[in-house]
């Protein structure tokens, strides 16, 4: 990529890497470990992610699939960071990448997510798959050589999730089935070369799921447009039809695919909620900095109470969605720990977090906040808005919570 960088941006950089290197000497509750993948991280975006975001993020209209550094970060093992290495995996812990992936986010959400997206996707395989599945599979993705789709939500199955319209039929001649529905907001679906299909086997009521190759006739996808953030992962729809997918291609058990979908989406929140940490963080630090050199009336706004409690509050917001998460992350490291109250609640607060702190970021900035060449608030605010939607919006979250709390 072209690295053409206007005296604004190069700013930015430079600030976003002193504020970096402030919280690096702030000896707040982090592992060691967690340290090192802060500090790896830092060293990889402020070489591979700077220059690219406001090209990947501008690109309306021609919208299309970074595979470079798609690939780049499944080389650096980001996708595959918390997986085992016989799988090429890194077999680092879920705490240790749910901090890669804050780090990630902070310095490019949808560079983040797009490395979330790939471990979305291989999850079912990997935990619930059998090993012929997974030699198949896995040595295909992991590493980002081939994209994969988790292809749950369709257009009328989006939170009641179970209520799957799409169909397996089973081809009497070959034992194959035939999958035809569709499918909507699947992350990376419209360039997908595998997607992992979430269906009903017809005449069976319950939902199974299958590894589909898309380079198929009956397979369609397309880019979904005019996407407010998170513009370099892409989102498509995807259209089926009798796309054909060899009985062993099913995930682990018949019927048990909406089971392997809730296990995959416990894990999966604490990715979004680390997201939303990257996010709040990387506002609170511009604030701050914004803050203390904007002077109003004679002198830094930093110097107000009004501005002073805002970003009290959203410090403080931070630190404590960090708890949950973190909370969560070692709860899903402890082998057989069940955590979906924990991953909800980090879920929902973390994204909630992310969505006060870039307001407040915002209304701290002015202008300045709301005009996008003048500082990162402007994409901040659009990339963290679906956060509290996407893998369960900020309202089943709720019903998940209050489920565990009150009982059923
Ligand atoms: C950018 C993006 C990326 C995505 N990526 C993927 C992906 O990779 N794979 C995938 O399978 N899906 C993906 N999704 C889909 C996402 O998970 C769904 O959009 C989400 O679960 C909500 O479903 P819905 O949009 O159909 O909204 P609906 O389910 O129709 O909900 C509409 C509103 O009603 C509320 N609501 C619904 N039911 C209840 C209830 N029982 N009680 C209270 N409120 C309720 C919701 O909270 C929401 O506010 C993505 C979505 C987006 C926007």
């Amino acid at each position: 990529m072209e690295a053409t960088l206007t005296q604004e941006q190069k700013e930015i950089i430079q600030r976003t890497i002193e504020a970096q290197e402030k919280r690096a000497r702030t000896p707040w509750n982090v592992h060691p470990k967690q340290q090192a993948v802060r500090e790896e991280v830092r060293a990889f975006a402020t070489e591979h992610f700077h220059h690219q975001s406001e090209y990947w993020d501008r690109l309306e209209g021609e919208r299309k699939f970074p595979y470079d550094l798609y690939r780049l970060m499944g080389r650096e093992g980001f996708i595959a960071y918390a997986m085992p290495p016989e799988w090429g995996g890194l077999g680092k812990s879920h705490l240790e990448y749910i901090t890669l992936t804050e780090e990630l986010c902070y310095h490019d959400a949808a560079f983040g997510l797009l490395c979330n997206v790939g471990e979305l996707a291989i999850t079912p395989v990997l935990k619930f798959g059998s090993e012929e599945l997974k030699a198949k599979y896995l040595p295909q993705t992991v590493k980002g050589d081939k994209v994969i789709a988790f292809c749950l939500t369709e257009p009328d199955a989006g939170s009641d999730a179970a209520n799957q319209g799409t169909t397996a039929v089973e081809d009497p001649a070959t034992g194959d089935y035939l999958i035809t529905g569709e499918k909507i907001f699947i992350m990376h679906g419209d360039v997908a070369e595998i997607g992992v299909v979430f269906c009903k086997i017809e005449g069976k009521p319950k939902v199974s799921a299958f590894v589909v190759e898309t380079n198929q006739e009956g397979w369609k996808a397309r880019t979904l447009g005019h996407k407010m953030g998170m513009r370099a992962a892409t989102t498509g729809a995807v259209s089926m039809t009798n796309v054909r997918v060899p009985k062993e291609n099913l995930i682990g058990e018949y019927g048990r695919g909406f089971r392997y979908a809730l296990s995959t989406l416990d894990s999966a929140r604490v990715g979004v909620a680390a997201q939303g940490i990257g996010v709040a963080q990387r506002a609170l630090d511009e604030a701050i900095a914004f803050a203390k050199r904007r002077r109003t009336f004679g002198q830094p706004i930093a110097k107000f109470q009004a501005i002073q409690w805002k970003i009290a509050d959203m410090s403080t917001r931070v630190e404590a969605a960090r708890c949950l998460t973190y909370k969560a992350a070692q709860m899903q490291d402890e082998p057989g720990v069940v955590y979906s109250l924990e991953a909800a609640q980090a879920k929902l607060y973390s994204t909630e977090t992310a969505n006060f702190c870039v307001n407040e970021a915002m209304q701290i900035h002015g202008g300045y906040g709301y005009i996008g060449e003048f500082s990162p608030i402007e994409k901040l605010y659009r990339d963290q808005r679906v956060l509290e939607i996407y893998e369960g919006t900020s309202e089943i979250q709720r019903l998940v919570i209050a489920g565990h709390v009150i009982g059923r």
